[in-house]
């Protein structure tokens, strides 16, 4: 394990370390009241096969005496089986507390994890998501933290159950005869060594199990959330393949490690017998030279079946090892990946070049202007997207973008939330560059409607109020009102108290956009954002929405994105976009004006008449 994983480790049982001290204790105590049955028992053989009471433990072979005087042995060997129950009720008290304490201290560990993994994923920045299959982090977030659970409530007592266990037998044995002793640990070091081998071994098949899991979670992740598109390509067929492909994948590697500990089992068995079996011979032939007693053997035999037994679990004890460090490399993977605010304070942003960026500011004025100075950005990995992109929209107006699939549309506006980090100085809002703005400070001012808005399996309202928990019924009212959401609202049964379906499924794609709209515009921002999410709405509501908008002109920054130029012709300022460029700004009339990308998309959109001229549209005059 590296040193990472080691503090990770140790990190993490912060807080709880003195339960699990105590929970070893517990069974320290436990497992020492347990071996000294085997020592009553010794005692109690002594006294019937060797010199009668004169061969006991001195303070029973008194009280037994003082209790029975007519029969004397019966007494001790009364009273050495009350001692053993007495035992094994202490040792029982013992056991519960060491359950107790390990099951709370590993619940609460555990749950520590699971929040923290949670907490750093909501935390890692777009590029990590775009680099991680979701099944896999599901992955990482259940199945690994649940390995590590397993590990935490049984193993690690375990471990500190076998180290007492051996330190306080082995010094027992070597006191009742170091020569049986060294015959009774002479297997040992195999032991062990397989064990130790067989760690390494689980360690990699385990990991390989794992991998083959997730991507079996991954396959079924991305299966139920593209179930449409299954269905609508008949592609059940391939897709149960597919899944049977994975499957088949994860059982032979399971298969793999069941054979593993399989072998490890059975070899083991025979090793421990192998064991007992040369205790049994070497030390029955001390009995019959008269160098042990009876009892002296059978208190030999139980501690070597008492020390074997959990150097025997080690065996399971290490797959669960080899499991846990498995699960905790790939947590560290993801716990060590720097969340965004760490990687804009260090200055690695995802395209790694210029000078580390200034302090994060705590806020920024909240008007809404938005420049980009020569701004260039790449996804990692990958050529520029966008090239050199130099514009100005002042606060209150509204930016209209324009161009084709592909041309860095929805780039821009990932960027404006922060998503991915442009180089220093490219980008500004109210002439703060973006990587000196604190990101809840920025998203704060900004609103997005996303070409494909997300939304929860609730209510509309609670689906509303996403970011605004506490926005005043009016605010909620005028802004559905905004959006054109009133009526459909009101058509639902229930109204705003109606549940929508995962990701909105029960809504029509018109329906999903507006409701997303309404909710961007309740938080009232600096900035709209609206990417491309007028395309699934009809042209009397998208007029209307506008209309909606244009009131706001002056308090709020608006910027739309759009296929339909019908959505940005009143926009102050269009940007016309092609391969990450911009080969045209200006207003509407402008642009349609002069020959270029954008008066070819007016004629491909029927805003030219035959003469050529721009069509004028109903109310434009006014
Ligand atoms: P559309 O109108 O179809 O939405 P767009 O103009 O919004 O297109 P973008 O989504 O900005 O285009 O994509 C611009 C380019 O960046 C495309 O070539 C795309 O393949 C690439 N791209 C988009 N997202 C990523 C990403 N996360 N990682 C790498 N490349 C990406």
């Amino acid at each position: 394990m590296s040193n990472t994983l080691h503090s990770n480790l140790w990190a993490l049982t912060r807080g709880y370390r003195h339960r699990f001290a105590a929970a070893v204790g517990a069974m320290a105590l436990a497992s020492l009241l347990l071996l000294s049955v085997p020592l009553i028992a010794k005692y109690a053989l002594d006294v019937v096969m060797e010199d009668g009471l004169a061969s006991g433990i001195p303070f029973l072979s008194g009280l037994a005496t003082t209790v029975a005087p007519a029969h004397p042995l019966l007494g001790y060997l009364s009273l050495s089986g009350v001692l053993v129950v007495l035992v094994t009720l202490g040792a029982g008290v013992f056991h519960y507390f060491r359950g107790r304490l390990t099951a709370t201290a590993s619940e609460a560990l555990i749950r520590r994890l699971r929040t923290g993994v949670h907490a750093h994923v909501e935390h890692l920045p777009a590029v990590w998501h775009d680099g991680m299959d979701t099944g896999d982090v599901v992955q990482r977030c259940s199945s690994d933290v649940e390995t590590l659970r397993v590990f935490f409530s049984g193993d690690l007592v375990e471990i500190g159950r076998a180290l007492i266990l051996v330190a306080v037998l082995l010094p027992l044995m070597f006191w009742l005869d170091w020569a049986l002793a060294l015959v009774a640990i002479a297997l040992m070091p195999v032991i062990f060594a397989c064990a130790w081998i067989f760690f390494r071994r689980v360690q990699f098949v385990f990991k390989a199990t794992d991998e083959a899991e997730a991507e079996l979670t991954a396959c079924l992740q991305e299966n139920l959330t593209g179930i449409r598109v299954v269905r609508a390509f008949s592609r059940q067929p391939f897709e149960v393949e597919r899944f049977g492909g994975f499957n088949a994948a994860f059982r032979n590697r399971y298969q793999r490690l069941i054979s593993l500990m399989a072998v490890f089992w059975s070899g083991s068995d025979l090793l421990c017998s192998a064991q007992i079996g040369l205790v049994l011979i070497i030390g029955g032939s001390f009995v019959a030279d008269g160098r042990l007693t009876v009892g002296d053997l059978f208190a030999f035999l139980t501690w070597v079946a008492m020390v074997i037994w959990p150097v025997r679990q080690l065996g399971r004890i290490l797959t669960d090892a080899g499991k846990a460090s498995v699960s905790l490399v790939r947590l560290a993977e993801v716990l060590d990946a720097a969340v965004e605010e760490q990687i804009r304070s260090e200055g690695t942003g995802t395209t790694g070049e210029g000078p580390a960026p200034a302090p994060a500011a705590a806020s920024v004025p909240g008007r809404g202007s938005i420049e980009a100075k020569h701004l260039t950005f790449a996804y990692p990995g990958g050529s520029p997207v966008l090239e050199n992109l130099t514009f100005r929209v002042e606060s209150g107006q509204t930016l209209g973008i324009v161009g084709p699939p592909g041309a860095g549309k929805s780039t821009l506006v990932r960027l404006l939330l922060g998503f991915y980090e442009p180089p220093p100085g490219t980008l500004l809002i109210d002439d703060v560059p973006i990587e000196q703005i604190d990101r809840n400070v920025l998203r704060d001012q900004l609103a997005v409607v996303l070409q494909e808005p997300f939304l929860y399996s609730r209510s509309l309202e609670e689906n509303l109020r996403v970011g605004r928990e506490d926005a005043d019924p009016e605010l909620l009212i005028s802004s559905m009102d905004d959006a054109a959401l009133t009526e459909t609202v009101a058509a639902f049964p229930d109204g705003l108290a109606t549940r929508i379906g995962e990701r909105g499924v029960n809504l029509s794609g018109g329906q999903r956009q507006r409701l997303a709209l309404a909710r961007a515009l309740l938080r009232r921002p600096a900035v709209l954002i609206l990417d491309d999410s007028l395309s699934a709405v009809d042209a009397h509501t998208e007029v209307h929405v506008l209309e909606r908008l244009a009131r706001r002109r002056g308090r709020q920054t608006t910027i739309i994105v759009a296929h339909r130029l019908s959505a940005v012709r009143d926009a102050d300022l269009i940007l016309v976009l092609g391969e990450g460029r911009v080969l045209q700004q200006g207003r509407h009339d402008e642009l349609a004006a002069e020959a270029g990308a954008y008066r070819e998309l007016c004629r491909q959109q029927g805003l030219l008449d035959d003469d050529e001229d721009v069509v004028q549209v109903a109310g434009e005059e006014d």
